[in-house]
């Protein structure tokens, strides 16, 4: 017998939550409706590439990271737009992108000119790659400083005009969309800015910004061009934000981390729980020992108070999270046995969220790093 844990991807809830998205991105007055690349690099957030492609269908492209994903996207039949967001590394990576006709982000001088100089070595055989030329607005992260954005987007397009690129379009990030609409103000002025007067696409919103009322509609796009969203968490049922959860979005969870009951014990007042002897109980209690741990991806730093579901109750977790297991309070499950359901995070448990925010880290991280070693249940 496996060990009793798995995670649960639904198909249906991440093609619910893309449907919910779109629905209310109704098109701006003098614009058409917005495209959306659907994020799903880091295995589609740890829900898997192959479900989030037969779940995502309705997207106008899928955005990533990694080649490897990319190309298993075509392996699986998505013939539409892939958006690499780092773009590439080295000049050999280009002629994979050709081959499967991956969109990159081109977010460095030195990626310019390795294009460029790709396109030298083999003039008029390769295929034009599309391209997002990135502005760094204030994230300082990744993208071409304002000023030096001009000169970049002149040298994209005049490797458009030798072939090299097909169409070019401009991208930034924000830092602040979940939780401060004014240094995001501030990025998308800067943004307007740096970007006025060049033709092409636009890609600016990830989750926050998609779901902020009236910003995307805010984002000028020249005439006749589009408009390309970048949602990702929302599109698995967490909420980007801390003051509005995903049901309050209409999102429903796509992963439901799950295990079972492997012991049941009574312990007396006073005595403790786990390594450190973090829990020490107060009076006689039972306690139940649930077959999850840190090793499937469970945050240790998920303390005493942690939501959790047995049997449909909601209880809580007790003392540390040890690699392979973790205690919780049976006191209001007096039926809890060996055997019982335990929900960790998803449909019938708690949010992804509220145990991210008890761990003192968001969805997304939990999200991802669910271990290789649960096995995975496509719904
Ligand atoms: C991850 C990422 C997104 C999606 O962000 P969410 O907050 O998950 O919606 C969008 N754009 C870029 C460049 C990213 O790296």
């Amino acid at each position: 017998m496996p060990r009793p844990i798995s995670a649960t991807v639904s198909v249906s809830s991440l093609s619910h939550n893309l449907h919910t998205v779109i629905r209310q991105l109704g098109p701006a007055a003098g614009q058409r409706a917005p495209s959306v690349w659907a994020v799903i690099k880091a295995n589609a957030y740890g829900h898997g590439i192959d479900n989030a492609v037969r779940g995502f269908q309705q997207a106008q492209g899928l955005a990533m990271l990694d080649l490897d994903e990319a190309v298993r996207c075509r392996e699986l039949g998505w013939d539409k737009p892939i958006l690499l967001l780092e773009g590439f590394f080295q000049p050999g990576d280009i002629a994979v992108l050709q081959e499967y006709r991956l969109t990159t982000a081109v977010h460095c001088q030195e990626q310019l000119d390795m294009l460029l100089a790709a396109g030298a070595a083999r003039p008029g055989a390769a295929r034009p790659l599309d391209a997002f030329i990135k502005l760094n607005t204030g994230m300082n992260r990744l993208g071409f400083a304002a000023e030096d954005y001009p000169g970049a987007y002149r040298q994209a397009l005049a490797a458009q005009e030798r072939g090299i690129l097909g169409a070019v379009g401009k991208m930034t990030h924000f830092a602040r969309a979940d939780d401060d609409p004014i240094v995001t103000r501030q990025q998308l002025d800067i943004f307007h800015q740096a970007t006025q007067g060049l033709p092409g696409k636009v890609s600016v919103c990830n989750s926050a910004a998609t779901l902020t009322q009236g910003l995307w509609a805010g984002v000028s796009v020249p005439q006749g061009q589009e408009q390309w969203l970048r949602p990702g968490i929302c599109l698995y049922g967490a909420s980007p934000f801390a003051d509005r959860t995903a049901e309050q979005l209409g999102l429903l969870p796509a992963m439901t981390l799950a295990a079972e009951l492997i012991s049941v014990r009574r312990i007396a007042g006073g005595a403790a729980v786990g390594y450190g002897h973090s829990f020490v109980s107060s009076e006689p209690m039972r306690v139940g020992i649930v077959a999850c741990g840190y090793a499937d991806g469970y945050p240790r730093h998920a303390g005493t108070g942690t939501p959790i579901v047995v049997d449909g109750v909601r209880t809580r977790v007790l003392g540390r999270v040890s690699m392979d297991m973790l205690a919780v309070d049976l006191t209001p499950v007096p039926r809890a046995r060996v055997g019982s359901r335990v929900v960790l995070w998803g449909q019938g448990g708690p949010s992804v969220d509220e145990v991210a925010l008890a761990a003192g880290t968001i969805g997304y991280e939990l999200l991802c790093a669910l271990a290789p070693r649960v096995p995975k249940i496509i719904a």
